[in-house]
């Protein structure tokens, strides 16, 4: 703390990203990465820019990716929005939709960035339970003060609500905005995105990051009607006019084109999925019916934080929360078919 610092500063307390490690041999299971590279197309895209145009200041309005985006769901560009990884764009919309005084509701066990722009942006929240098996109470979010935000599938539970309960919740808050944060909507059943043209306060939030494997590019995006996107537009326009680079815009626009190799390796994510919730099963996990490309399980006998420190010891990194209610599950990310093998050959020595 310093007498320097605005309150802004002082009120937050900053999100804490999963490790980042760069040894080789480490399995890193524990920050939902792809693991599998982005489609060559998103290479000769990038290299193609690079040579050409790097001395240019990017498209401020990025019209030609939305335009792509929007194509992939019946919407135009001026229904979608992009910007720096979705977090970007979720911390744009908070200041965009919600107000201090006004309490948002999200649910209490979900994605730990939530709280962290509520409180850089001064905006009051309420944690609505989730039930015993994690599914959400959706009442608990009809007729919200300030709006409401969760993720589906939700992280890091890893469940997918149907598309009628989040229907549900978007007409039960028809004067504030809903934000439904889709990162891992790729390997569940379906977007809500197809509701955008029926409620003009549902705003869609996606990523690049995990189905189109570009964490490292950082594009996430929002769909939504029309006076949304605007909103978000000046937020932006108010803070940095090119929030997205020459090399983000034309690598996640290619990624967006090949449609084959997206379809491929997310196949081969759910397929994997499937096949290391059985073997984790026969390993004594209770394991939640994943619709992401993590899965979230806990072991009948030995603790979650002992799994954890023993799989990091044996180079497996998975994601473990010392939070109550979620203080005995292991968050793991999908891997290869190898990384698997690995984490389940490690886990069986421990065990
Ligand atoms: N929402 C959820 C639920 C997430 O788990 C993540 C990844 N940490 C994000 C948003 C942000 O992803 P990105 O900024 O890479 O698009």
């Amino acid at each position: 703390m310093s007498k320097f610092w605005s309150s802004m500063v002082k009120r937050t307390e900053p999100y804490v990203p999963g490790e980042q490690v760069n040894q080789q041999k480490i399995v890193k299971l524990n920050t939902n990465e792809n693991p599998y590279p982005p489609s060559p197309k998103v290479m000769e895209a990038i290299r193609g820019e690079m040579e050409r145009n790097l001395q240019l200041y990017p498209s401020p309005t990025a019209d030609d990716l939305r335009e792509t985006i929007g194509r992939q769901y019946g919407l135009t560009a001026d229904e979608v929005f992009v910007g720096n990884g979705s977090d970007e764009v979720l911390a744009f919309s908070f200041m965009a939709f919600f107000e201090p005084g006004q309490p948002i509701r999200f649910p209490d066990v979900t994605y730990s960035f939530y709280p962290v722009y509520a409180k850089l942006f001064d905006i009051p929240y309420e944690e609505v339970p989730l039930n015993r098996d994690f599914t959400l109470q959706i009442d608990k979010f009809f007729q919200s003060k300030g709006g409401v935000i969760l993720p589906n599938p939700n992280a890091p539970t890893s469940l997918y609500a149907e598309l009628d309960t989040i229907e549900e919740i978007v007409k039960n808050n028809p004067d504030r905005v809903v934000i439904i944060d889709e990162a891992y909507i790729d390997f569940a059943a379906k977007s809500v995105a197809e509701l955008i043209q029926q409620y003009d306060n549902l705003l869609v939030v996606q990523t690049t990051s995990k189905s189109r494997s570009l964490a490292g590019l950082r594009v996430g995006f929002a769909m939504g009607n029309h006076s949304l996107i605007d909103a978000l537009i000046r937020i932006k326009d108010s803070f940095n006019s090119y929030t997205l680079d020459r090399l983000a815009l034309v690598g996640a626009k290619a990624a967006f084109e090949d449609e084959a190799y997206f379809k491929e390796i997310t196949a081969k994510i759910i397929a994997t999925r499937n096949e290391t919730t059985v073997a984790l099963k026969q390993l004594g996990f209770a394991v939640l019916p994943s619709q992401a490309n993590f899965i979230f399980a806990s072991h009948s006998s030995v603790s979650a934080e002992r799994l954890y420190n023993e799989l990091k010891k044996e180079g497996v990194l998975v994601r473990y929360f010392n939070k109550p209610g979620i203080d005995n599950y292991l968050r793991m990310t999908i891997g290869t078919d190898e990384q698997m093998e690995r984490l389940l050959e490690k886990l069986t020595e421990i065990l």
